[in-house]
């Protein structure tokens, strides 16, 4: 079973009772979405006042349509199929109310409607489920973006752009920590003991590691914190 939180700056972050955690990088694609909008504008604004469009507009929008479903596609395919080698039977997807309503900017309105088209990319994740045989749920409830996944606390945690702190010593990505407390909260199985996230940007052509990949500062593997999490059965059974 995994858990998706789809968002803005992270496009995905995922993570699986089988203790991976995934991330898909936005940034650079969206600061390459938005040069193509402004080069658009700039453009428009030279055109003769009876003229709505040109060859050259049509062609940059075409292109960043086509380069926003270039990597669509790709990241579907990447994540279904590292799902798939996972084991994972279903998926979870939440986030995007948290987008919409909570954080909701002109930027966030611009990054979720044009430049992501999250309705898109969630259509597109369900069918390519489908080939995997893999299942799709998507959950409308509150996604649980500010609770700590180490001491349990909601009221005392900071999340300040994409990172969660907590007083409890805890510091970790906060779209990764919401799939992570969602997955805990909505499984009957025992969530393993998190690897190391791997975090994945877009080249044009794959979504491949990141070289920035690395640990956030947590102490998973305190023992003294484990008792914290209830009901949700930790180690290799
Ligand atoms: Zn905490």
């Amino acid at each position: 079973m995994t858990a998706l939180d789809i968002g803005a700056n992270t496009l995905v972050a995922c993570t699986t009772t089988t203790g991976e955690q995934y991330l898909y990088e936005g940034r650079d694609l969206f600061n390459r979405f938005r040069e193509t909008t402004r080069e658009i504008a700039r453009l428009q604004s030279k055109l003769e006042d009876w003229r709505y469009s040109s060859e050259r507009i049509r062609r940059l929008y075409r292109k960043r349509t086509r380069r926003r479903d270039h990597a669509q596609e790709a990241l579907c395919r990447d994540l279904l199929e590292r799902l798939y080698e996972d084991g994972v039977d279903t998926v979870y997807i939440g986030g995007l109310i948290d987008v919409l309503d909570t954080h909701w900017s002109v930027e966030t309105n611009a990054k979720t409607h044009n430049f992501w088209s999250f309705r898109k990319f969630t259509e597109r994740l369900v069918c390519t489920a489908e080939e995997y045989g893999i299942s799709v749920e998507v959950r409308s409830e509150a996604w649980t973006s500010q609770e700590c996944p180490q001491c349990g606390s909601r009221d005392r945690t900071t999340r300040h752009q994409d990172t969660l702190t907590c007083p409890c010593g805890f510091e970790g990505n906060a779209d990764l920590t919401a799939s992570e407390t969602f997955l805990k909260r909505h499984t009957e199985q025992a969530v393993r003991p998190m690897a190391r996230p791997v975090r994945f940007e877009w080249d044009d052509h794959d979504w491949s590691e990141s070289p920035h990949s690395h640990r956030p500062k947590e102490q998973r593997t305190d023992p003294s914190t484990v008792h914290h999490n209830g009901n949700v059965a930790f180690g290799d059974s």
